[in-house]
């Protein structure tokens, strides 16, 4: 475990030293929860929405996108229920003055338990051997058993007082389970109270005459008030999507772990407008669907996983997490939500407008029901990341650095250089990148030995790079060297389009999912 923190905190650094994400205002030493996207930050998160957005659009010819306003009427947000319901329970350690999720203290304490189970289960499974029978142990040994009652019984007391929202309940399961501060040590907890994490600000210019209105938490209010917009000017029919990418904010309580948890960040939502009683088989297969556009970045079934709610929000009749293998363990990078017709009838009833769809095949009108897939693009951006970097060990001894990002994510997708400062080398080698630069990003770089030039492109994961030496002069040919492979092949420049254009291109990733 220690060792995986460690490989996070090296990705934390090297994302900023490479010019991939760096703290927000960071010459005021940073604000809390608030990161800003580099150089080459901001091509690997657009090649991320760009493969977001073209699956949506491009492979579903009944989803369209939007892009709504980030301020929005203020009774949206009471319709929605987030004035009311958007809270976390929080709590505060007197000794430390550390602010915690009650909620989270108890699911921590609940993995505790686990973590117990399952040492246990490993400790026997060395010891027996060839002859361990993992689901007999389970149901037999004591000191299973024991820690397993303990953690179902915690498990049910914990869910009672989330539904019931019960906020004496939560206190009562941290002191009865005599849960520390981390950084204290101490039990010397307040009470939990509820902290709504919608940011506010004003609208207006006189103080009198100013309202009151929200950041938005989730970008999916503006699609639900734009539903009858985009039906009828769309003239969409049932079953169909509206996508929408856009930023999101939320005064979240503990914000740590880098960019998982922002405070200002972005999302990639779709809302899929069926007919009610249909809405459960939909959920299934946007399940589907969004598993099978993951995977199709090829880091390996094995390190994705749904997770169901069990605490169902307000408005869901079912829920499922897209969780992915991050070096703090498996994490929520996307929900899946059947969130029925709640959201419509809350906007047709405080806004008194009728939103319905009048269905021509059985000649009547109904409030359709949603299934919402909602992606963070910082979160699927720190997945990418985790899973690509690289400290390897290369034969010689020495280790490189390399970010193996599928291609198509990749923020250069080559790199030219050429051999020498002179004798009409680099002439050469703008040459190439003149050409090829309206098919895919391109940089020229001559400076350091070519040795360095190639560590420097691994660390941000371009692909691809070529060298132009004195026989590229005669022979019109140019070494191209592949990131992972590190093998070298002599190719003539005028087939390197069709060498690098469809592994590089967001298509590439698309047309597995056909
Ligand atoms: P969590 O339980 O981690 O707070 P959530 O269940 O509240 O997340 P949703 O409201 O379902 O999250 O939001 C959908 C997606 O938006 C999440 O899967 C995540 O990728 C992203 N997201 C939510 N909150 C944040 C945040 N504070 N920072 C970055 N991404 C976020």
């Amino acid at each position: 475990m220690a060792q995986q923190e460690d490989v996070f905190k090296k990705i934390v650094s090297h994302c900023k030293e490479y010019g991939f994400v760096f703290p927000s205002s960071d010459i005021y030493d940073g604000l809390g929860a608030v990161y800003d996207y580099g150089q080459n930050g901001v091509e690997l998160k657009n090649n991320i929405k760009q493969y977001w957005w073209q699956f949506m659009t491009l492979l579903h010819d009944n989803i369209v996108g939007i892009d709504s306003a980030i301020f929005m009427h203020p009774t949206i947000w009471k319709a929605s229920g987030h004035v009311d319901a958007f809270n976390d329970p929080l709590i505060d350690n007197r000794d430390s003055k550390k602010r915690y999720r009650a909620d989270v203290l108890i699911e921590d304490q609940i993995a505790k338990y686990d973590e117990k189970i399952d040492k246990e289960v490993a400790k026997a499974a060395k010891r027996f051997g060839d002859a361990f029978d993992e689901a007999q142990f389970r149901a037999t040994n004591a000191r299973v058993l024991e820690n397993q009652a303990k953690r179902d019984a915690l498990h049910e007391r914990f869910s009672v007082a989330m539904n019931a929202n019960d906020l004496e309940g939560l206190k009562q399961i941290i002191i009865d389970e005599e849960i520390a501060c981390p950084i204290s040590g101490t039990r010397n907890w307040t009470d939990v109270r509820q902290f709504n994490l919608m940011f506010s600000t004003e609208m207006g210019s006189t103080a009198e005459g100013a309202s009151k209105i929200y950041l938005r938490p989730e970008t999916a209010q503006g699609i639900f008030v734009n539903y009858l917009n985009v039906q009828k000017t769309g003239r969409m029919k049932i079953p169909f999507g509206i996508a929408q990418i856009g930023k999101a904010f939320r005064n979240e309580i503990v914000a740590r772990q880098f960019i998982f948890r922002m405070r200002e960040f972005e999302q990639m939502e779709m809302q899929f407008f069926v007919k009610p009683g249909t809405e459960l088989q939909w959920f299934e297969e946007w399940k589907k669907r969004r598993m099978a556009w993951h995977q199709a970045l090829g880091f390996g079934a094995e390190n994705y996983r749904f997770h169901d709610h069990e605490k169902l929000a307000h408005y869901a009749n079912a829920a499922s997490d897209v969780e992915f293998h991050m070096p703090f363990g498996f994490k929520e990078v996307e929900g899946i939500h059947s969130r029925t017709d709640f959201d419509l009838s809350q906007h047709a009833k405080f806004s008194g407008k009728k939103i319905e769809y009048f269905d021509p095949e059985e000649n009547r009108s109904y409030t359709p029901y949603v299934i919402e897939t909602s992606i963070g693009v910082d979160r699927m951006f720190l997945s990418v990341m985790c899973h690509s970097y690289e400290e390897q060990k290369l034969a010689d001894g020495q280790t490189r650095t390399v970010l193996h990002l599928p291609a198509a994510l990749a923020p250069i997708k080559l790199a030219v250089f050429p051999l020498t400062k002179k004798d009409g080398l680099p002439e050469k080698a703008r040459e190439i990148v003149n050409e090829l630069q309206y098919h895919f990003k391109c940089v020229y770089e001559e400076k350091d030995q070519i040795g360095k030039r190639y560590r420097r492109q691994d660390a941000i994961g371009t692909p691809f790079c070529v060298t132009v030496d004195p026989d590229t002069l005669t022979d019109g040919c140019v070494t191209l060297r592949d990131r992972d492979t590190m093998e070298q092949q002599r190719v003539k420049i005028e087939d390197l389009r069709s060498l690098i254009e469809d592994k590089v291109s967001i298509t590439s990733l698309l047309k597995k999912l056909k």
